[in-house]
């Protein structure tokens, strides 16, 4: 959906509380990152909906600024192909067998994670009398998918034999390249390099080699080789506090509402589900039309602030499934005053995913990628 921002009203048309997607700041932060990566290719990673940013408009935008797109789910990858998607797609998680010829019909390339799997894919290929395009997938210390370290040999002499398989490229994912402590991540990348002698070994053409999340890219240089897969840092958030931010992104989506309802509560007269909190003085709440049911989750109730007017105010009782209250003290607010969740104002005041993560006691990524469909997200595109 992309919609004029003139066109946003308080009183029809699209909902109040939407989450606005800054592209060009997308392009800024990709920019900064192929400015420390280069060589490397970019992967951009668009799933769960583009960490929250509207998957269709996300991959569309970037498609042509990237040199590969990465998706969790065959049916992304789908998806992207229907709106005329064209750079190369990798679906990144694992594969059922009965799936596989969905892959080679769209075009995507698979992540072969076993022997197993990469002759499924070889027998599909040649029913489809098309060749797949497979990344090999070594596990060097995440224990999720993935052939292990030790025994990736086996995988990489067997993708010899497929004669309807093409390994474009070969990859591994860090468990904690986000960290204070590299200990582990080094070991893994350790792990990759030795199993990547292979190719020279029996003086054969390297695949495109590829290992870095945002972590990697921040902390991790010799992690970068032939291409890098951002996905949290292209939408201008850090993966985690440890690293030194060596590479400067800003925030690309916002999250916004406004005042719908005002009152005057007074003392003993405690605010929403459960009576959590009651104020001991008249005080000004106003009611925002956001709940858990958008994703602003439950369980920071009474701790998160809100902007009204270029001024912080605090959430008071439980957050509902479709509101929210604030409490705004003497100030005042009207009806239809932008409030935001998410975001910066001309005043400086700002509000961060990192912050929603803290009172809920969870990481960045799962705020991002919890704002769920029900709140419609409008494009800026200068
Ligand atoms: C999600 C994911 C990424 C991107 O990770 P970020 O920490 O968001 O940069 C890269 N590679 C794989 C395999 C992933 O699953």
């Amino acid at each position: 959906m992309s919609i004029n921002q003139s066109t946003i009203t308080t009183n029809g048309g699209i909902r109040s509380t939407f989450v606005e997607v800054n592209l060009p700041q997308l392009s800024r932060n990709l920019d900064a990152i192929r400015g420390v990566v280069s060589p490397a290719k970019i992967m951009i990673v668009v799933k769960a909906n583009a960490y929250g940013h509207g998957l269709t408009t996300v991959a569309k935008y970037l498609d042509p600024q990237v040199d590969y797109i990465g998706v969790a789910v065959l049916e992304e990858g789908i998806l992207l192909r229907e709106i005329g998607v064209g750079s190369p797609i990798l679906v990144l998680g694992g594969i059922w067998g009965d799936q596989i010829p969905l892959y080679i019909e769209n075009n995507l390339t698979l992540t072969a994670p076993s022997v197993e799997r990469l002759a499924q894919i070889n027998q599909a290929a040649q029913a489809a009398g098309k060749k797949a395009k497979v990344h090999l997938k070594i596990d060097t210390g995440m224990e999720r998918i993935g052939v292990h370290y030790y025994n990736a040999h086996t995988l990489q002499a067997a993708a010899l034999k497929c004669k309807h398989v093409v390994v474009e490229g070969i990859f591994s994912h860090f468990a904690s390249a986000d960290g204070a402590d590299l200990a582990h991540a080094k070991l893994q990348l350790e792990r990759f390099n030795e199993v990547l002698h292979f190719y020279d070994k029996h003086s054969l053409s390297m695949p495109i080699r590829h290992m870095a999340n945002s972590g990697g890219i921040l902390q991790l240089p010799e992690s970068h080789f032939d291409m890098v897969r951002p996905g949290i840092m292209a939408y201008g958030v850090y993966p985690s506090l440890a690293p030194k931010r060596t590479i400067e992104v800003k925030p690309t989506l916002a999250w916004k509402s406004r005042v719908v309802y005002f009152k005057v509560t007074k003392p003993e007269h405690p605010v929403s589900y459960g009576s959590t909190w009651q104020t001991d003085h008249d005080v000004r709440i106003v009611t925002v039309p956001v709940g858990y049911g958008d994703g602003y989750f439950r369980a920071m109730s009474n701790q998160t602030q809100v902007i009204i007017q270029g001024k912080k105010y605090q959430q008071v009782g439980s957050i509902c499934m479709d509101q929210i209250m604030v409490n705004i003290e003497s100030d005042s607010a009207f009806n239809g005053d932008e409030v935001i969740l998410i975001g910066g104002d001309e005043n400086g005041e700002k509000v961060t995913v990192e912050e929603l993560a803290e009172w809920a006691g969870t990481i960045p990524y799962e705020i991002l990628t919890n704002i769920n469909t029900r709140v419609p997200r409008i494009y800026i595109s200068e």
